[in-house]
């Protein structure tokens, strides 16, 4: 993973100052802080809020090639479920585990993160880390029930929510001629029956 080359900033909280390793291998810093997460760290529908705390809780351990970081970063997470609209407030904890190689050592891998200087910008990691933990789909629950596709009404506040079969209005006039076993045409079926038995026929008229 390369860092994109833009000038740090020393102050920005993911950037880690390694000066006090100086380079001496076996050197360890803890680093617990928390800061203010940057600006698009996410996906579109999901993702860490901008200036969110996110808490690392990370060792710095200078060894021969560089300073290994490892440890976790923890981020609130803020969506939208894709089936109900509704809020998803989460926490999620990402590993950190990344070799940053002195500037000069020539590692085996082009792509290896690189210290500048003595800092290390930890934002590109962060991002990749947790846009590979965020679910494509966000759900506030695995199973929400989601919208009532005929009035939106939120199913997981009543999942007995139903409606009355009810069509469309212009259908009711063949209301009458649904029915079941061969009663279906009963009305289309009246005038050849009058047909047949004319004198039954106008009888009932004249009732
Ligand atoms: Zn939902
Ligand atoms: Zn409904």
């Amino acid at each position: 993973m390369s860092s994109p080359h833009r000038p740090l900033n020393p102050r920005s909280g993911l950037v880690l100052d390694t000066h006090e390793l100086g380079r001496r291998a076996g050197a360890m810093k803890v680093v617990r802080a928390s800061v203010e997460a940057p600006a698009d760290l996410g996906i579109s529908v999901i993702g860490v809020p901008l200036g969110s705390p996110i808490e690392l809780d990370l060792r710095l351990e200078s060894v021969v090639e560089g300073v290994l970081v490892s440890g976790s970063a923890t981020v609130e997470v803020r969506g939208e479920c894709v089936r109900c609209l509704g809020e998803i407030s989460d926490e999620l904890e990402v590993d950190i585990q990344e070799l940053y190689v002195y500037p000069g050592a020539e590692p085996d891998d082009d792509l290896a993160s690189r210290l500048e200087g003595d800092l290390i910008d930890l934002e590109p990691l962060l991002r990749d880390e947790v846009v590979l933990d965020l679910p494509f789909q966000p759900l506030c629950r695995d199973d929400c029930l989601g919208l009532c596709v005929e009035c939106g009404a939120n199913l997981n506040d009543n999942p007995d929510h139903r409606h009355a079969a009810r069509l469309d209005p212009r259908w009711d006039a063949l209301r009458g001629l649904e029915g079941g076993d061969g009663e279906s045409y009963d009305v289309l079926q009246t005038a050849p029956r009058a047909m047949k038995f004319p004198g039954q026929s106008a009888r009932r008229n004249k009732e």
